[in-house]
């Protein structure tokens, strides 16, 4: 049986229950949505749920990649779905979000990636609930990027988030279908086609990563003018999946968080339950109003 390592005191996460959390579900479900909460076994989602904030997962739940560290499910993903991005603008108005995190799985098949659902999506919202503010968090797009993302930022998200993951030297290992400067130019593309759209992009540690590197990603990032940046421990979805290689400290997340600032990042998330999307909302809000 394979040995897994014990989860120290600091990774303690709320029980999904309650009220409002089953609320949240049933909307989900009766909108024919999935979320990314759910399917990649989320540890904040009773947190998350319970305040309503939950991020949508469009382009259905299959995805054409298997990260090593992914909970979502792998195979030959099914139609897209043309009521998707009404359906996604419809939660962002019953559950009364003030900002909007949409993902996806990767659509290596389709013939833009899946990028004009994502402009979908964005135009539904601007319709449905035009005060919410929108942060997308999209695949590579591999080799249709180049227009993917021009149609995208066309569109006009607030926040652009693309997460990097890992350090260049785990990529085989970890994110084998993507290449670490495809999304570094990814992130420079949307940074270049519109200065005002905020760039955003994410690690997770305890993969074996040192912690030069990490700093090299942070400096990688900036020179590709990301704005916001999110860091948290991996945590081993399943036995299948990778192996968490150490628990960092949360003491030493702060300390990563310090250099993040002092490197020119104007958002910060750093701690062991940080993930992409998690008080992405607040965060925002936060800055705006600074
Ligand atoms: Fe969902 Fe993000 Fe919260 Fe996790 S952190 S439960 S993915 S909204
Ligand atoms: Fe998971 Fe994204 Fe990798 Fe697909 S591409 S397996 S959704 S991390």
């Amino acid at each position: 049986k394979p040995e897994r390592r014990r989860k120290p005191d600091w990774i303690r996460v709320k029980a999904p229950m309650g009220e409002t959390f089953n609320e949240t579900r049933k909307l989900m479900r009766e909108l024919n949505l999935n979320t990314v909460c759910e399917e990649a076994a989320c540890p904040n989602i009773g947190e998350c749920w319970s305040k309503k904030h939950a991020t949508v997962m469009i382009l259905g739940d299959v995805c054409t990649r298997a990260c090593a560290f992914c909970n979502v499910k792998t195979g030959m993903p099914a139609m897209v779905d043309a009521q998707e991005p009404q359906h996604t603008a419809d939660a962002a108005a019953a559950l009364g979000l003030e900002h909007i995190v949409v993902t996806s799985v990767d659509r290596d098949d389709l013939p833009d990636g899946g990028a004009s659902q994502f402009v979908k999506v964005i135009e539904a919202l601007r319709r449905t609930t035009p005060k919410t503010t929108i942060e997308i968090l999209t695949p590579d797009f591999r080799n249709k990027s180049e227009a993917a993302v021009e149609a995208i930022v066309a569109a006009r998200p607030d926040v652009y988030n693309h997460n990097l993951e890992t350090v260049p030297r785990l990529y085989p290992t970890i994110r084998p279908g993507a290449r670490y400067y495809a999304s570094l130019r990814l992130l420079e593309q949307v940074k270049r086609h519109d200065p005002s759209i905020f760039t955003k992009s994410g690690v997770m540690l305890g993969l074996g990563e040192e912690r030069m590197e990490v700093h090299q990603v942070m400096d990688d990032m900036r020179s590709a003018g990301v704005d916001f940046l999110t860091m948290g421990q991996y945590l081993q979805p399943t036995p299948k999946h990778t192996k968490v290689i150490d628990f960092v400290s949360p003491q030493a997340f702060d300390s990563y968080a310090a250099i993040a600032r002092a490197k020119g990042f104007l958002l910060v998330a750093s701690s062991p339950l940080t993930r992409s999307s998690y008080h992405a909302g607040d965060d925002f809000e936060k800055l705006r109003a600074a």
